[in-house]
């Protein structure tokens, strides 16, 4: 993937203590390849890596002591500026209701996402109406009606033998009339863009002068979806974009290249068939997501609503500095039982999609409670050092808490894989940075 690729290009900077002029073209030459393989728009790469270059010779990178953490910093930085540099935030009217338009290619997930806005906006404490314009696409109204029933939204739908664009109309109104704050217009995709289609939009556009146009892409679709994005652009002025199942396979070309090739922000990504899996699109977020590094930001942003703030930091601070001991996994472990899926969890932690076996560690209750109770058998000397964790000692520990020497070892195992990531991780970006750069 993007981000293995990235990963090794500067995991290869990173064994040297000093890096020559060639050493830096080498590494560009390999980013370069590596966003072409992931599908990213030629131009946009180009540019890209004409920009870091820039960047890097401004910064002396040659000259630091930790060249391959000024480089992943300055791509770090690229990345996150070439996606729309921060959070790009929904329209709202100065005058309720706000009118959000979707659009998009069939399959795109207009419809599921539609849902999912109404859900958002819904936490938010809004009282958004769902307006279902898409009468071509068979039982189209009923999977609108489906969702907002799921989420106790209201659809206003007039059936098939109305015109979208008197749907439109007569939605908006009904929106006035009922105080729905925002009104969301589903719309009609087709399988390629053609005339009547776009026709049809700039006529819903025009009776409702939506505050915002949200292109939603399909982000397994790679450089294609860009260039949809460019021709509906250019006909329907779009406002944002919404990046749709960014929990596929997908290569990241289309998140690279969306925002420069139209100049409209992504606003949401959406990654899953769930109601809730839709957030609002944080550019640097992705960015330190493809370069592996975890979503960090995510995940503390997680932790903190759901668990103890200063503990947050300090979980932070810790990871930062690879200080981490099995007593904080422990605390973590309990903590992490409020944050949901623990698997998904762990995915947002740096370098945790490399730890082997991870995947294969269903993570349940009952096994955290076993988890739990061989950390519980340790001695406090044990769980700050756990590299003194003998034979005799794993037997005790294994005797302690009911579970046998496979399971103690597994989760030794377990934790120093997690340490040794987290080393990484923080020599790559930690303060300190490598001496020298041995391995
Ligand atoms: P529309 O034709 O643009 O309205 O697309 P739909 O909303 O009907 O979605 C098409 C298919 O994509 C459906 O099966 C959705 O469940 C699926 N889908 C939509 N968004 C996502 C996503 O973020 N992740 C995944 N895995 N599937 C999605
Ligand atoms: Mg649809």
């Amino acid at each position: 993937s993007l981000s293995n690729r990235l990963q090794s290009v500067f995991g290869k900077l990173r064994g040297k203590g000093k890096v020559s002029e060639d050493d830096v073209n080498e590494a560009m030459r390999e980013v370069r390849l590596a966003l072409l393989e992931a599908d990213v728009n030629f131009k946009v790469v180009k540019d890209f890596i004409a920009k870091v270059k820039e960047r890097a010779v401004g910064q002396e990178v040659m000259k630091s002591f930790t060249p391959g953490m000024v480089i992943i910093d300055i791509v770090n930085k690229e990345l996150t500026e070439l996606m729309g540099g921060t959070n790009a935030k929904l329209a709202k009217a100065n005058k309720p209701p706000t009118v959000i338009m979707m659009a998009g290619l069939q399959g795109a997930g207009k419809t599921t996402t539609s849902g999912k806005l109404a859900k958002l906006l819904q936490k938010g404490n809004h009282k958004p109406l769902l307006v279902a314009c898409d009468i071509y696409r068979p039982a189209a109204i009923k999977q609108l009606q489906v969702l907002g029933d799921q989420i106790g939204a209201p659809v206003f739908s007039l059936g098939d033998q109305v015109s979208p664009v008197e749907i439109a109309r007569q939605g908006l109104q009904h929106a006035k009339d009922n105080h729905n704050d925002y009104v969301i217009i589903d719309t009609a995709g087709r399988l390629h863009i053609d005339e009547a289609l776009m026709e049809e939009l700039k006529q819903i556009h025009q009776v409702v002068q939506p505050d915002e146009v949200l292109l939603v892409v399909d982000s397994m679709t790679g450089q294609d979806a860009v260039n949809v994005a460019k021709s509906f652009h250019e006909q329907l002025e779009l406002t944002g974009v919404v990046l749709t199942k960014l929990d596929g396979d997908t290569r990241g070309g289309a998140a690279l290249s969306v925002k420069a090739v139209t100049g409209q922000p992504i606003k949401f990504a959406a990654m899953g068939e769930k109601i809730d899996s839709l957030e609002p699109f944080h550019p640097e977020r992705m960015a330190s997501r493809i370069l592996g590094m975890g979503d960090m930001l995510s995940l503390i942003e997680k932790a903190q609503a759901n668990i103890d703030a200063e503990k947050a930091a300090e979980m932070e601070r810790k990871m930062r500095n690879a200080e981490f001991t099995f007593e904080d996994f422990l605390e973590q472990m309990e903590q992490v039982r409020n944050l949901g899926p623990l698997d998904q969890i762990l995915e947002m932690l740096p370098g945790m999609n490399k730890v082997k076996g991870l995947k294969d560690m269903k993570v349940d209750d009952k096994q955290i409670g076993r988890v739990e109770a061989i950390v519980r058998s340790m001695t406090r000397e044990e769980k700050l050092k756990p590299e003194i964790l003998n034979h005799s000692r794993r037997k005790r520990i294994a005797a302690g808490s009911g579970t046998t020497v496979a399971e103690v070892n597994r989760l030794i195992k377990q934790f120093d894989d997690m340490r040794r990531m987290m080393k990484q991780f923080s020599g790559m970006m930690g303060p300190k940075g490598p001496k020298g750069g041995k391995k």
